[in-house]
């Protein structure tokens, strides 16, 4: 698959309904599930046999004195969509980074409960995913890390306007300020990975900030209660991958 279309994939994959009578079901629950989808269409082949696969459980770290990431955050338009498989916030704007002299601009972020990824064997309540491709359509998914903690009242605005109907899309009335979503410090870990849904496709650099940030107790219940189960992929085995910090 060319890494072109991996972008427009990926968004397409999100957004379609959970049950479409033109395209395989996947799930996380059920004869669906993540152990099957391999199994549902060629195209998800990558699935099962792919040995790049995401989420990981972070550890063997090896230093390689990573600067922080520099995140520009210039958030304009934003629409929401509940897909019956994540809650996504698509983008507008042209929040970016640099990585590998390349320019990575935020295309969408949706979440995981609980965290997809674990950093030395802990998982976390809640993982948002921020998808970026550069020019090319090559992804980088930066992920934040949230624990259960102090009220995030960045996220208010997002929850608020989470649609009751599944897979209708709302545009945002009050944006959301992503800026306050990011921890502090933007040190990361880095690896290479996939798309942890269908169609699993490799190829995508996954950065994962250290530096947890807080949800209230109270607000996870609300992405909880509106994706009505879990969403995390099992781990799969790094099979030699390096992860560089
Ligand atoms: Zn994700």
């Amino acid at each position: 698959m060319k890494l072109k279309t991996l972008a427009i994939l990926l968004s397409l994959a999100a957004a379609l309904p959970a049950v479409a009578s033109t395209q395989p079901h996947w799930a996380y629950e059920g004869k669906g599930s993540p152990e099957h989808w391999g199994e549902i269409s060629d195209e998800f082949q990558t699935c099962k046999t792919g040995q790049y696969q995401s989420p990981v459980d972070i550890k063997h770290v090896i230093d390689g004195k990573l600067p922080p990431l520099g995140l520009n955050f210039r958030t304009d338009t934003e629409s929401i969509v509940n897909n019956g498989h994540t809650i996504m916030v698509d983008v507008q704007d042209s929040d970016d980074f640099m990585l590998d002299n390349d320019r990575f601009e935020l295309k969408q972020f949706h979440f995981h409960t609980p965290s997809e990824n674990l950093i030395a064997g802990k998982s976390y309540p809640l993982e948002a995913h921020f998808v970026h491709a550069n020019k090319a359509g090559e992804l980088t998914v930066v992920a934040v890390m949230f624990e259960e903690g102090a009220e995030n009242e960045a996220l208010n605005p997002l929850i608020a306007a989470i649609p009751a109907q599944l897979n209708h899309e709302v545009k945002m009335e009050k944006s959301i300020d992503l800026a306050k979503l990011f921890p502090a410090d933007e040190h990361y870990y880095r690896f290479s990975g996939s798309l942890t849904t269908p169609p699993c496709t490799e190829g995508v650099r996954w950065l994962i900030l250290k530096q947890p940030v807080t949800l209230s107790a109270q607000q996870l219940q609300a992405f909880q209660k509106a994706l009505k189960h879990t969403n995390n992929r099992p781990l799969q085995p790094l099979h030699g991958r390096v992860v560089v910090e």
